[in-house]
């Protein structure tokens, strides 16, 4: 069923946005006035469910605070309640921000997949490339060059 969204808060051609206005239909299992949280349609694992802000952003470093706040509380709620669910064993959660890091839907969303005793699957670890081989000095100057780019 459809329903008013502020078009601020949406961007056209977004299959995210669409769900949002209920102009796509989806598995919701959560609904708050900042986030939504449905069932992947081409699930992982049973129980992979996707948490998204209602409000359109395609990075998760586009978020405001009430945004990412609302997004982050409901990751943490709901992550131990999909495991009960399911009866799973764990969890891996994770977003996928930018196309470089396989993010398709250019909507911000938390990816919660359950996860199995023996299901054959791998840590969050797999999902790096080719890991660099750094030295004592240039792990300092990449700590350098993040704290410079937090703190300013
Ligand atoms: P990502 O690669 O992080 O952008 O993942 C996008 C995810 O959205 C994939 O796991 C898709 O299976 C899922 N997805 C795409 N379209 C829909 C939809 N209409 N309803 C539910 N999940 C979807
Ligand atoms: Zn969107």
């Amino acid at each position: 069923m459809s329903r008013a969204v502020d078009p601020s808060r949406m961007s056209d051609d977004c299959i995210f946005c669409s769900i949002v206005a209920g102009d796509i239909p989806a598995r919701t299992v959560h609904e708050t006035d900042e986030v939504i949280a449905f069932l992947d349609a081409n699930p992982l694992a049973r129980g992979h469910t996707l948490v998204i802000p209602k409000a359109h952003a395609k990075h998760i470093g586009d978020l405001n605070e009430t945004a990412s706040g609302a997004l982050f509380a409901a990751v943490t709620e709901l992550t131990p309640r999909i495991q009960s669910a399911v009866d799973a064993d764990g969890a891996n959660v994770g977003i996928n921000d930018g196309e470089a890091a396989g993010q398709e839907v250019p909507h911000a969303h938390v990816h919660i997949i359950p996860r199995f005793e023996g299901d054959g699957g791998a840590p969050i670890h797999a999902v790096g490339g080719k890991r660099p081989n750094l030295s004592d000095d240039e792990l300092d100057e990449v700590a350098t060059a993040v704290t410079a780019a937090i703190d300013g």
